[in-house]
């Protein structure tokens, strides 16, 4: 069966169905400190879900986990993943991030399981050079965030040389959207992202959306950032894993759509996605935030053939019904 670790978040269970509906046998590892039980619930009603609770800096929770289930292979979300938080708690970000990635990586050189897809991440870039960030792009990550996921590139490659361990790295960029069923979606309990925070302005009337400084030296004022679709963007880890069992071989890529969109774009493509009017609110910048951050996708256009479906009003659309149908639900 195929591991995936943190299958109970967002990036993470979105995975699970795209790997279910393609005929994987699923074994689930997450602490569910920020994923969900009714996540796994509703992923139990879709194919062979297997779950097991454990936290990764727990080697005994990892080892049990490989002796007890036959595992071929590993797509490996589970993680901190909020800069701001990573830049006041570190420690945090490193002991989980970090040691806990090296309990699952120890784990599974010791059973003999060698491929894994990793969830990495843009902020490993840093400030950039230049845009569109292609993946020689110099990594000079600005926090600990995005330190903790480079950390983790450099002891997959090390880990190649030495134990033959194969991977693909996928740097995300912005993700967005919820499942087009609408069985699951974004569910964070301490929402900081862009799109679900203007959504949960509409739903919510003590919930006022705040633009996170306009005075960016770009096109409008305001960050401008690639939002790419969360199925568009799981679909690639398949290919990804697809492409390990075939060639064999290490790589990494970026996951992005190759479109820079400004806050004050997306603000506006919420407005039209759902024909209301939006109130907001200029606020300071937030600490980290570079200006510009998209992605160049062609190197994982020529070597997998994945290329981004899904557009922004699209993403907004789905968040939107999800967002209403969970609010519901709690
Ligand atoms: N942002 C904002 N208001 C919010 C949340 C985010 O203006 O309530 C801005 C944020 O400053 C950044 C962009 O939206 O420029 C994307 O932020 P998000 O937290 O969604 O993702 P990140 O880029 O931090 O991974």
């Amino acid at each position: 069966m195929l591991l995936i670790t943190g299958g109970a978040g967002y990036i993470g269970s979105h995975a699970v169905i795209d790997f279910l509906e393609a005929g994987y046998d699923i074994l689930i590892f997450d602490n569910l400190e920020v994923g969900h039980i009714e996540i796994i619930n509703t992923l139990k009603k879709i194919g062979n879900v297997k779950f097991e609770k454990g936290d990764l800096r727990n080697l005994a929770d990892v080892q049990k986990l490989f002796n007890n289930y036959k595992i071929d292979g590993v797509i490996h979300f589970a993680a901190y993943a909020l800069v701001e938080e990573s830049v006041k708690n570190p420690s945090k970000y490193y002991e989980n991030n970090v040691v806990g990635t090296l309990n699952l990586l120890n784990t599974m050189i010791k059973n003999d399981v060698k491929k894994i897809v990793f969830s990495s991440t843009c902020a490993t870039y840093g400030e950039p050079n230049y845009v569109p960030i292609d993946e020689n792009h110099p990594q000079n990550p600005i926090n600990p965030y995005g330190t903790s996921k480079l950390m983790v590139e450099k002891i997959l490659d090390d880990y190649d040389k030495a134990y033959d361990l194969k991977s693909i790295k996928l740097r995300y960029f912005n993700v967005v959207g919820a499942d087009s069923k609408c069985r699951i979606g974004e569910w964070h309990d301490n929402e900081t992202h862009l799109v679900p925070n203007i959504l949960k302005s509409v739903l919510q009337e003590s919930k006022e959306f705040k633009i996170f400084g306009n005075d960016y030296n770009t096109k409008d004022g305001t960050c401008v950032r690639d939002y790419i679709n969360v199925e568009d963007l799981v679909q690639a880890h398949r290919l990804s894993y697809e492409y390990l069992l075939k060639e064999n071989k290490s790589d990494v890529f970026n996951l992005g759509t190759q479109n820079g969109v400004s806050v004050k774009e997306v603000f506006e493509t919420c407005q039209n996605v759902l024909n209301k009017k939006i109130n907001y609110k200029i606020e300071n910048r937030r600490a980290g935030d570079p200006a510009m951050l998209y992605a160049d996708t062609s190197k994982i256009y020529h070597v997998l053939n994945w290329k981004p479906k899904r557009t922004l009003e699209y993403s907004i659309k789905t968040a939107s019904e999800w967002e209403k149908r969970n609010e519901q639900q709690k």
